[in-house]
């Protein structure tokens, strides 16, 4: 695959973060469950508001990694996710945030976008695929939570057409797609796998063969790749986080390993001012 390994793992303080390799004109980041101050199950850098975690450690986590990336925790664009198909574009961020210092989430979508530097998108996960967008040519950064639902849906490939749509070319946007499930360790039903042959063409290459019980192992990141892909987006352009939140319990959150009581990792991005 392409591109695989082009990303890298970096300490910031207490934090271990992975980034993408990116040019710059742009801040981004998957967070990792170390260096922050939540207690067991959402140890230690919990970004999740909603999972029962002390809001004020959450939130202290939440400056926490906006310190080792520079950034302004106050700003944070954020929305209530829903394993919907939704993409919000956003302006400026003062102008919709209500609730400053909080970043609180604005209105129900799993994609964000924008095309203004200096507000920073942030969409979060526990086993559902994170992806980053970056078009550097015309300016425009976006962040998609997808599990299985929006990865069958086509969000991913919709971000795309809405990068098209404003002006981007499909060859010119950067993709970075983040840890997620792996098919190690996430075999599905039938109701799941008729979903995505109903949709996708690719089903047969993201979905292994049935195990005992008749299910299949499914490739979440495969399949996001695959519809990236048939959206005109090269191969070269993409990469992806070789890494199963499941298998990787020092690192990340698992819903799934954990039985539902855990953290949330976030992936994060920003576009900064231009140098010119
Ligand atoms: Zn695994």
């Amino acid at each position: 695959m392409a591109g695989k390994k082009m990303w890298k793992k970096k300490s910031v303080r207490s934090l271990v973060l992975y980034q993408f390799d990116w040019p710059c004109g742009v801040v981004q980041a998957i967070s990792t469950r170390k260096g922050g101050l939540s207690e067991p199950p959402f140890d230690e850098l919990n970004l999740g508001c909603h999972v029962g975690d002390d809001l004020e450690r959450v939130y202290e986590n939440r400056r926490r990694l906006s310190a080792a990336l520079n950034l302004k925790s106050d700003r944070w664009i954020t929305v209530n996710q829903v394993h919907g198909d939704r993409i919000l574009w956003v302006g400026t961020g003062e102008d919709i945030d209500p609730a400053p210092g909080k970043g609180l989430p604005i209105m129900e979508a799993d994609g964000l976008a924008t095309e203004q530097p200096g507000v920073p998108l942030v969409v979060f996960g526990a086993d559902c695929g994170l992806l980053l967008f970056f078009d550097s040519k015309t300016r425009r950064i976006g962040a998609v939570h997808a599990g299985w639902r929006g990865t069958v849906n086509g969000l991913p490939q919709r971000m795309i057409e809405q990068f098209v749509e404003r002006g981007s070319r499909a060859e010119d946007i950067l993709v970075g797609i983040g840890p997620c499930i792996g098919p190690c360790c996430y075999p599905v039903g039938e109701e799941v796998a008729e979903a995505f042959k109903t949709k996708w063409s690719f089903s047969e290459e993201v979905l292994g063969p049935p195990n005992e019980e008749g299910k299949r192992a499914l490739d979440i990141k495969a399949a996001q790749r695959l519809q990236l892909l048939q959206a005109n987006v090269p191969d070269v352009n993409i990469q992806t986080m070789d890494l199963c939140t499941s298998c990787q319990s020092a690192e990340l959150y698992s819903y799934r390993r954990d039985s539902g009581k855990t953290g949330r990792q976030g992936a994060i991005i920003m576009m900064t001012e231009r140098a010119d």
